[in-house]
């Protein structure tokens, strides 16, 4: 049987993953769009490949050279943020959510509102929109499927159980590149350190967040959004062998848990096939071959960001949306050699604690509180 899908961030890490596993299953998807921020050349390539329907890229200044790569083809090319909710908007079975940051917020809204599945990556869009977002999954009848790697795991650990009966979810965090440093250190981290993750192969952004703790902080508020139990069920353990992807124990003492390698494809894999289940080219867990694995308290001195997560999510409403917004401006920022590696979650905290916006009740509004705390971020870095 042949499946439609969309791929929103195609040309990303999550994107190369998906794409991946797409191609030693042609047969059973076809292609309806494929968007990519900037990368014309690298979208048109996977849009002729994969015989997509429509390419979009959301950077309108790129559409020029985008169809320039397609003249010859039968393959729309369209740009600009509208285009590429409209071609979000496609109805297709399966969308997965890939693009990184709260720019893909508006195209997931979009594709839930057709009511059919979707493989959820882009984390950001559930931080900044969660209960927005989860009522309209609900409301339209679409399937979420998480699509990061812990959220997956319980999701996985999570079948044919009652949610009612569980004491504990636990993510498990790598600890990142710097879980070993002291603070001195991490005031001295490069971009170039930060984005070489221990475990994983992923986009700056994400290995930045990883290097921060901020990608757990961002990941525990995806949590609470996915699997209601309420924050105090929820916690957080540093286990740097990345086999373990998460935990949940339940009422008569069990912990289930589900291990794997660390390539995304086997949470992808798991996303495009459920709910059965499908061949990965991933290397078998070989557990011997790995010897130990360990665990550890996260340290909220030297990584603050788990802690700020936290507070964002008690304080509900616009806060996380707040937090999202002023981590992507810090780690923008970061990246482009503007602060330094602590100031990330420094600026975050400030924000926070500077904005207390009212909840916001609307997509638009979620949209207006993101603008703003990006705003102030920005400001206070020109004072920083
Ligand atoms: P990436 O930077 O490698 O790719 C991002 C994709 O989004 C690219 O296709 C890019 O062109 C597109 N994009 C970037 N900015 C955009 C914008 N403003 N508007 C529209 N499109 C834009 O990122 P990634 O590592 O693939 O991560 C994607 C998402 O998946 C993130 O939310 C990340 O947190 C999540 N995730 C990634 C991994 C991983 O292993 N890479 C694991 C778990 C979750
Ligand atoms: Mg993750």
């Amino acid at each position: 049987m042949t499946r439609t899908i969309s791929i929103l961030g195609a040309t990303g890490s999550i994107g190369d993953s998906t794409l991946d596993l797409i191609r030693r299953n042609r047969e059973h998807w076809q292609v309806v769009a494929l968007s990519a921020n900037c990368s014309a050349e690298k979208l048109a390539k996977l849009a002729i490949e994969f015989g997509a329907q429509v390419a979009v890229v959301s950077d309108e200044s790129r559409l020029s050279e985008l169809r320039q790569h397609l003249s010859g083809t039968n393959i729309e090319a369209a740009g600009g943020r509208e285009a590429l909710c409209d071609a979000a908007a496609r109805p297709v079975d399966m969308t997965v959510a890939a693009i990184v940051g709260c720019a893909g917020l508006g195209p997931v809204m979009r594709a839930v509102e057709n009511g059919r599945s979707i493989a959820l990556a882009n984390k950001e869009a559930l931080v900044s929109a969660g209960a927005i977002l989860m009522d309209a999954v609900a409301r339209h009848g679409a399937t979420l499927l998480p699509t990061d790697s812990e959220h997956n795991a319980i999701f996985q650990c999570l079948e044919g159980n009652d949610i009612k009966d569980v004491r504990w979810i636990t993510l498990t965090a790598s600890g990142g590149p710097f879980r070993t440093k002291t603070l001195a250190e991490l005031e001295a981290a490069t971009p170039a350190q930060a984005v070489a993750h221990p475990n994983w192969d992923m986009g700056a952004k994400i290995s930045v967040d990883s290097a921060t703790m901020m990608n757990k902080g961002l990941e525990f508020i995806e949590a609470w959004h996915l699997f209601p139990v309420g924050l105090d069920r929820l916690r957080i353990v540093v286990h740097p062998q990345s086999v373990i992807h998460s935990m949940v124990e339940y009422r008569d003492g069990s912990t289930l848990a589900q291990l794997g390698p660390s390539d995304m494809r086997v949470p992808i894999a798991s996303c495009l096939a459920y709910p059965e289940r499908m061949d990965t080219p991933c290397k078998p867990l070989d557990l011997a071959a790995i010897g130990e694995l360990s665990f550890f308290a996260p340290d909220e001195e030297r990584f603050p960001a788990t802690r700020l997560a936290r507070e964002a999510a008690q304080a509900g409403g616009g806060a996380p949306a707040v937090l999202n917004a002023a981590n992507e401006v810090a780690v923008a920022a970061f990246l482009d050699g503007q602060i330094k590696f602590t100031q990330i979650a420094a600026l975050a905290d400030k924000v926070l604690d500077k904005f207390e916006p009212t909840a916001p009740a609307s997509l638009d509004d979620v949209l207006h509180v993101d603008a703003e705390a990006r705003r102030r971020a920005k400001e206070m870095l020109q004072i920083a």
